[in-house]
């Protein structure tokens, strides 16, 4: 059995413990969570440790990134299954500091993220999230100073607006993205899916589905409005609520009318009965 990760709680016990890996020259990737671990964030750590010599896992339900009416208090928490889970994957140090740690009392300071790669899709319905999600993301990178940061492509848009606030700020680190891990149905895994019904857990699949025929008749060099457009009733026929089903430059996420435009990554996100579930796949 591995040995148990060094789990800290506060910042100088997280800087004591990186103090060392740093002075024997180890390197070391951070792997940032809200916790509620499944196979997809172990995919992240496996990477992580491909990359370097110590894995830090962070987990924080971070309240800045979820509107009132979200689900913050609800969220997933598993915090002993968590640390058996990164203990068998080998992790050196999970980060779990409490809010009041992460942000203490007279904490005023937000980055507020611009540009292509921020602008429509999530922002568009969950206008908080991304400013919430790269004010932590940078503290977690100062807090860390990782040589790696690994993000999952399941949130590809959320990967896009770190690696531009990474360049951004000259962070001195390689933020590294890792495809996303399915059911065998096809259905991204995401802590989320547990508040699915049956019925619900069901109908889910539709969305990779949807994302496959769509990028397939994209790839075929079919109109990209009409093919979204037949992606879009597919869904909503599921028993979806849909958000957007949308074209994005890959790289930029820059809107695209065409495949001239560049490499496309259909990203979708829509809701079955209260949960909401995002996905994205390349053309
Ligand atoms: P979360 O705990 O949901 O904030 O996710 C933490 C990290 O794990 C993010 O970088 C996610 O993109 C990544 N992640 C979540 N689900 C998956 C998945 N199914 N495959 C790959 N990465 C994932």
């Amino acid at each position: 059995m591995a040995k148990r990760p060094q789990v800290t709680r506060t910042l100088p016990a997280l800087r004591r413990a990186l103090e060392g890996f740093r002075d024997a020259g180890d390197k070391i990737a951070l792997v940032p969570t809200m916790g509620a671990l499944h196979a997809g964030h172990l995919a992240l750590v496996r990477e992580a440790r491909r990359r370097a010599r110590r894995v830090v896992v962070s987990i924080f339900v971070n309240p800045t990134q979820f509107a009132p009416h979200e689900d913050f208090s609800s969220y997933p928490r598993s915090f002993a299954a968590d640390l058996k889970a990164l203990r068998e994957a080998k992790v050196h140090v999970v980060w779990a500091p409490s809010a009041s740690v992460m942000y203490p009392e007279g904490f005023a300071t937000r980055i507020a993220p611009e540009g292509a790669a921020k602008a429509g899709l999530e922002d568009k319905f969950r206008p908080h999230f991304f400013g919430g999600v790269a004010t932590v993301v940078a503290k977690l990178f100062l807090q860390t100073q990782p040589n790696f940061a690994l993000f999952g492509e399941k949130d590809y848009q959320q990967l896009c607006v770190v690696r531009q606030m990474a360049k951004d700020l000259d962070l001195p680190l390689k933020v590294i993205g890792v495809p996303t891990v399915r059911e065998k149905d096809g259905l991204a895994l995401s802590s989320r899916n547990a508040y699915l019904s049956t019925s619900e857990r069901a109908a889910a699949p539709t969305l990779y589905r949807a994302l496959k025929a769509s990028a397939a008749r994209i790839k075929k060099g079919e109109a990209i409005a009409a093919v979204l457009d037949d992606g879009r009733a597919e869904i909503a026929r599921a028993g979806f609520a849909l958000d957007y089903l949308e074209a994005r430059q890959a790289l930029t996420l820059a809107p695209v009318s065409s495949r001239k435009d560049g490499p496309i990554r259909l990203l979708v996100a829509a809701k079955i009965g209260k949960t909401r579930l995002i996905d994205n796949l390349a053309v």
